[in-house]
């Protein structure tokens, strides 16, 4: 209470201490200094305006200025009517007029007010990211959806670090926080120069909601700049999606994953760091959907169908068929045709990819069984995991389930497993394939050449084959060092011990190469594309 009438002060201090601490000042400088020293503790100040030494609207003014202090709500003691909005300019959120004549009313609403206020600070806690300071995600939305009523047009920016997750595994997790609040101090600068408001929405993905503008590429220099001032962090790339709100008929999630899916669309392109939503993004978006929304319909309508490519063994005079590769197809009603490489990334990123996984194992499974059945022979046949079958708890009971349902053996069913899924989170994944190598499966490993597998990972690993990249054959004919890689790589494999399959080998001359080299399993278009079941059969013969 800041009130130089000893009577007023002592009545005052009488009705709220009831409830409260009441620590007293006789003008607004005994006031100043008891705020200073407890700043952080004082829920609420009652200022009279009219004090010797220091007047309430000099106090007033002086705190507005504070930053700590000017969090401190007050209350103005008045008896003149006059001065009311001129205190309430200067962030006073109430009166109280003398005389005092009613305590419970007064106590009342101090009470209330300092409740009202006390449960703000609380909002502010969760509102606020720990981190950045930035609104956190649900918050950002409800604002959002509240300034989408207005109709006026706003585009929503999607911001993040290109492959943050290095960032953290090779420098630590407190150098990644450093670089996330720069990111938001760029966001916040960028929020300077024109309306709008920043969230911090996971890891290193941020959001911001600001009135339309046309050109970005400044405000991604922006923070860029942030980022780089930071040592150690000069090459980091600052990548933005702009979704421009023209519609403001659409909920603001649609807002903010259109801006996310510009933003991940330029992922790893390096000459281009702000992408704006488009037309043909949207088209895809609207495909994508319609494939997610088809995929359960499809699977029980046998749309899917499984093709196999042969591998043959080219070690000997005459290549011999060794075994077959199972690659599925969409034969989709009306869209016609679609090749695997339009809808299994899709599916990796939400997890169908499990299901599609299970049917083509199935299905792979029976044709084993089948042409037991028919040809009396043990054919083995390999199937692609994708990095998501991975985070099945029981994937290695589902795959010994299918084994039994079509009473084949392990020997017979291959698993290809990406070099890509091993970096994903190398110990869990090399414990899973070490539990499938235990059951009897046989891991070959898929695609390699194409990741980042160092060799000390490659010896660590539990496999049975390698299977070479594409590229590899590709460039096989053309190089003197395309030619050495090849060598390289198949040596790596006779290091390990596990036979090499090399993969795309399209020509007469790639395939002779091959055989030069020393690799041992040939797959390509040179022997045959990949087929259905029935045209496979020719192979047997
Ligand atoms: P992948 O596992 O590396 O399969 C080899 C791909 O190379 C196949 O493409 C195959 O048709 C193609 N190919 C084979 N020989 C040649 C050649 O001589 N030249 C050229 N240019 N290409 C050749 P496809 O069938 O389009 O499949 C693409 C990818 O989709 C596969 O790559 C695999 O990662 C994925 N995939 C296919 N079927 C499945 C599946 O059932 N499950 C999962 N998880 N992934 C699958
Ligand atoms: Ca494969
Ligand atoms: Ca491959």
């Amino acid at each position: 209470i800041a009130e130089d009438e000893a009577v007023n002060r002592e009545l005052l201090g009488f009705i709220l201490s009831q409830r409260y601490e009441v620590l007293f000042a006789e003008n607004g400088l005994e006031a100043l200094n008891i705020l200073r020293e407890h700043v952080g503790r004082i829920s609420m100040l009652l200022l009279d305006i009219n004090m010797p030494v220091m007047n309430g609207m000099e106090l007033l003014r002086l705190m507005k200025e504070d930053a700590a202090l000017s969090r401190v709500p007050v209350i103005v003691l008045t008896a003149e009517k006059d001065s009311e909005l001129e205190t309430l300019q200067m962030g006073a959120l109430d009166f109280i007029t003398k005389p005092y004549d009613m305590p419970e009313i007064i106590l009342a609403r101090v009470q209330r007010l300092i409740e009202f206020i006390e449960d703000r600070e609380i909002i502010r806690d969760v509102e606020q990211d720990d981190l950045t300071g930035l609104y956190t995600r649900n918050f950002f939305h409800e604002y959002c959806r509240r300034m989408l009523e207005d109709g006026h047009p706003r585009d929503m920016l999607a911001v993040d670090i290109d492959h943050f997750h290095l960032v953290n595994e090779v420098n630590g997790k407190a150098f990644g926080d450093v670089v996330l609040r720069a990111v938001a101090d760029g966001i916040r600068e960028v929020l300077e120069g024109g309306v709008g408001i920043g969230c911090r929405n996971s890891g290193d993905l941020f959001y911001v909601f600001i009135d339309h503008m046309e050109d970005y590429d400044a405000l991604c220099d922006t923070i860029t700049r942030r980022v780089h001032r930071i040592e150690g962090a000069g090459n980091l790339r600052v990548r933005m999606g702009v979704y421009r709100g023209v519609d403001t008929a659409k909920v603001i999630e649609w807002y903010s994953d259109a801006a996310k899916d510009a933003c991940s669309s330029i992922r790893s392109n390096y000459v281009q760091n702000v992408k704006i939503y488009d037309e043909a993004m949207h088209e895809k978006e609207l495909f994508n959907e319609s494939l997610i929304a088809d995929i359960d319909k499809a699977i029980a309508q046998k749309q899917f169908r499984v093709f196999f490519q042969p591998k043959y063994d080219i070690r000997g005079d005459k290549p011999k068929l060794y075994s077959a590769e199972a690659l599925v197809r969409w034969q989709h009603p009306e869209l016609g045709f679609i090749s695997p490489g339009a809808f299994i990334p899709l599916f990796e990123e939400n997890g169908l990819i499990m299901k599609l996984d299970e049917y083509v194992w199935r299905e792979t499974a029976s044709y084993i069984r089948h042409w037991r059945d028919t040809r009396g022979i043990d054919f083995p046949v390999s199937v692609n995991l994708s990095r998501m079958d991975f985070f099945s708890t029981n994937l290695k009971e589902r795959l010994l389930g299918i084994m039994e349902e079509f009473g084949i053996s392990v020997k017979n069913f291959v698993l290809e497993v990406t070099e890509s899924a091993y970096s994903d989170d190398m110990n869990r994944i090399l414990n899973i394939v070490r539990e499938l190598r235990e059951a009897g499966f046989q891991i070959e490993m898929d695609d390699f050449g194409s990741g980042y597998s160092s060799l000390n990972m490659l010896c660590l690993m539990p496999i049975d084959a390698l299977k070479i990249d594409m590229k590899f054959a590709q460039n096989i004919a053309n190089t003197r060092s395309g030619y050495r890689m090849v060598e390289l790589v198949i040596d790596m494999a006779r290091c390990l011990s596990v036979p090499s399959i090399v993969e795309g080998v399209e020509t007469e001359e790639q395939c002779r190469l091959m055989k030069r080299v020393g690799c041992d399993v040939v797959q390509g278009y040179y022997f045959s594309r990949p087929v259905d079941a029935q045209t496979f059969e020719k192979f047997f013969e």
